[in-house]
């Protein structure tokens, strides 16, 4: 059933800034058309299905490489334009454009391919993944093609002096004025819910942690209601630990079941590589197109989500953080995130609830 929740979510992607903000995102933009065009013998004369299309341009690709149809589906009233779009660049005999949700319209034939741009800040949150699994359960070939194939979520811990000081310290000595009696709200103001913004390779202790890796072709909407990890670190340098960072990839491999008829071309890659992030546009035509939402990678809309403890734990080098993080769909509304995060270092421990909202 649609909530008043959906509704609401739905009324926020008929914005136009928010889907300017996502195409101006050029890796993330760049790398859909890319894996696109290398895909585009799998795609060309076939039938494709765009879940959540936005203002279209992602079916647009689609068409660009050849489909034969391609069902362009959202149910924000982002649609009406898309449909404009489509209209206007003489497509309309290929993108048929349907308002509504994937899991209410109607398509009368099987596909061949589906693309989504479903991924939101910590990967999950939103929770758009499962209606990408309600359209391949309900059209997908089997054979067929799903883009991304692949996501994978990353944590690791960060050390962020600047950052903390600036929301923590800056109580001090206002003006001269000894505010340290704002200490605690301001911790509890500045680090209650998980943050996004953009850090850089810099700010991390150690190699990541795979919180979960998702196989689009085979995850079920269940297992994503609840995620769950244990880890364990430990600090390759000496330096305060502020909280950790989350961040993902996803991957745009051939379909699950290879067919004859599949043959991945890699020219298009070659000639198109997206400024400064030449190292993933991976050229090996085995190897499959990596967005990456890293820190170390090239920055995209998404930057980082990170979850900052209210006290820094000072860390020697190699000493050893490790406790177990859980990700929730809020009861409250679905496309909210509970994360409960339990960790100890040098013999205390602590936990953390926060949502992400
Ligand atoms: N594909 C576009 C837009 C991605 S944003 C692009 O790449 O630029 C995700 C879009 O999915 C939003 O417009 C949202 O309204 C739509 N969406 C999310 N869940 C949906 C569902 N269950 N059914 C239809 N559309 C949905």
């Amino acid at each position: 059933p649609c909530t008043d929740f959906d509704m609401a979510y739905f009324h926020s992607y008929a914005h136009l800034g928010i889907h300017q903000e996502m195409i101006k995102d050029r890796v993330r933009t760049e790398t859909y058309r890319e894996a696109i065009m290398q895909h585009q013998s799998f795609i060309a004369g076939k039938v494709v299905v765009d879940v959540g299309c936005g203002t279209g341009i992602l079916a647009i690709f689609c068409a660009q490489a050849g489909a034969k149809r391609v069902y362009a589906v959202d149910a924000s009233d982002i649609a009406l334009q898309a449909n404009e779009v489509v209209k206007a660049n003489n497509l309309s005999d290929v993108i048929v454009v349907l308002h509504g949700r994937v899991e209410d319209v109607e398509i009368d034939e099987e596909v061949d391919v589906i693309i989504s741009e479903w991924m939101g800040y910590m990967l999950l949150y939103e929770s758009m993944l499962g209606s990408v699994i309600t359209a391949r359960d309900r059209w997908l070939k089997p054979g067929g093609l799903i883009l991304p194939s692949n996501a994978t979520l990353y944590m690791a811990p960060v050390t962020h002096s600047d950052r903390y000081s600036e929301s923590v310290d800056f109580w001090r000595n206002v003006y001269g004025i000894d505010m340290s009696a704002m200490l605690s709200l301001a911790k509890q103001c500045a680090f209650e819910e998980p943050s996004v913004e953009t850090i850089t390779g810099e700010n991390i202790l150690t190699w990541p942690h795979v919180v979960k890796y998702i196989d689009c072709y085979s995850v079920t909407i269940p297992e994503l209601e609840t995620v769950t990890t244990g880890f364990k670190f430990n600090s390759m340098m000496r330096a305060p630990l502020h909280g950790f960072a989350f961040w993902f990839d996803v991957e745009f491999n051939g379909p699950a079941i290879p067919t004859s008829d599949y043959h991945s071309s890699t020219s298009f890659t070659e000639n198109h590589l997206v400024n400064g992030s030449q190292r993933k546009k991976r050229t090996n035509p085995s190897e499959a197109l990596v967005l990456s939402t890293a820190p170390e990678d090239p920055p995209t809309h998404w930057q980082q989500t990170l979850i900052y403890f209210y006290d820094p734990i000072e860390l020697e080098q190699d000493q050893a953080i490790e406790g177990l993080v859980t990700l929730t769909q809020s009861k409250e509304n679905a496309r909210f995130m509970n994360i409960h995060l339990e960790y100890t270092s040098g013999g205390r421990s602590h936990v953390k609830e926060s949502v992400m909202r």
